[in-house]
C-alpha cells in the first residue's frame, strides 16, 4: 500500500514545496490549510498530476478540539499516516519590551501549542498498527540561535527542538523516528517584510534558501534511508550561525 503523509501547512510556502516532493517521491499526500483552501485545491491537483492521492483537511491548529476531532475521524476513514510533517507556523514579530500578548500567545499557540494538538490524534494510532513511521517537525535558526525582535519566534521554536527530541526517545523503540529540520531564511510569504539586502549580507551564502532545498531534506528523513536518524536537529541554512 502507498504510504501516506500529512503535512500541515501545505497550501503555499515550505509546506507545499515538501508535498511535492514526497509525492514525487511516490508518497500519497494528505494536504492541510487554515484559510487557503483554494491553494490548498491547486497543490492537491499538482499532486494528482505527478501520479499520487491527495485529499485536504481544513482546520485551525490553535483549536485542539477540532484537530482531534478531523484528525480522528480522518484516520478512522482512510488509516493511519505513515508520516506527518509539523510545518504550519506563524511570526509575529516585535522587540520584547513592546511585545503585545496577543503577539506572544498567537506564535506560542500555533508553533508549540500544534506539537500537542496535532501529534496527539496521530501518535497512538501509530503506535496501535506498530508502524514504523516518521515525524517531522519545522523549527528555525531562530530556535537554536536566538534572533533580535522574535523572543516569541524563538521561544516556540526551541521548544519544538526540546519536544522532537524527548518524543525521539519515547519512540524510538517503536521504530518510529522523530526529526527537526530548522531552516535559515527561505524565500516564502513569511520573510516578505524583511530588509533583504541586509539580511543576505549575515548569510554566509549571501542569498536565501529555497523552500525546494528545505523540502529536499524533508523528504530524506522520510525515506527507508534515513531509518536509523532520529532526535536529530538539521540546519538548511546557507551557513548561517552555523
Ligand atoms: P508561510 O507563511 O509561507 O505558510 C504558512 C503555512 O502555515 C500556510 O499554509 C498557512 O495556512 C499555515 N498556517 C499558519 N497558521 C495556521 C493555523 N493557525 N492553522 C492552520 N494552518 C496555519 O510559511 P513558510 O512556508 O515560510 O514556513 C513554514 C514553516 O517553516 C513554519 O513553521 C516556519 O516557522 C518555518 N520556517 C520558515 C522560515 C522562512 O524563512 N520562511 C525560516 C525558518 C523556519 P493558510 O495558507 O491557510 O493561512
Amino acid at each position: 500500500m502507498t504510504k501516506e503523509v500529512f503535512i500541515t501547512g501545505s497550501s503555499r510556502g515550505i509546506g507545499k514545496e515538501i508535498a511535492l516532493y514526497l509525492a514525487k517521491s511516490g508518497f500519497d499526500i494528505v494536504l492541510h490549510c487554515r484559510k487557503n483552501l483554494e491553494q490548498a485545491q491547486d497543490v492537491q491537483k499538482e499532486v494528482e498530476k505527478l501520479g499520487q492521492k491527495a485529499r485536504i483537511l481544513q482546520f485551525d491548529i490553535t483549536d485542539r478540539q477540532k484537530c482531534a476531532s478531523v484528525i480522528s475521524k480522518d484516520i478512522e476513514q482512510n488509516g493511519v499516516y505513515y508520516g506527518t510533517v509539523l510545518n504550519a507556523g506563524i511570526a509575529k514579530d516585535n522587540v520584547f519590551p513592546i511585545m503585545e500578548e496577543n503577539e506572544w500567545d498567537d506564535v506560542i499557540n500555533t508553533n508549540l501549542g500544534s506539537f500537542y494538538n496535532i501529534l496527539k490524534p496521530i501518535i497512538l494510532p501509530m503506535i496501535e498498527k506498530r508502524i514504523k513511521g516518521r515525524i517531522v517537525t519545522l523549527s528555525s535558526v531562530s530556535g537554536l540561535a536566538g534572533n533580535r525582535g522574535q523572543v516569541n519566534y524563538s521561544a516556540s521554536k526551541a521548544g519544538i527542538i526540546g519536544a522532537t527530541k524527548a518524543l525521539s526517545q519515547e519512540l524510538a523503540k517503536r521504530g518510529i523516528t522523530v526529526n527537526c529540520v530548522a531552516p535559515g531564511v527561505i524565500e516564502t510569504d513569511m520573510i516578505k517584510d524583511i530588509p533583504s539586502d541586509e539580511v543576505k549580507k549575515i548569510i554566509p551564502m549571501k542569498r536565501f534558501g529555497t523552500p525546494k532545498e528545505v523540502a529536499s531534506l524533508v523528504n530524506y528523513l522520510m525515506s527507508e534511508d534515513a531509518s536509523y536518524i532520529t532526535g536529530q536537529v538539521i540546519s538548511v541554512n546557507g551557513g548561517l550561525y552555523s
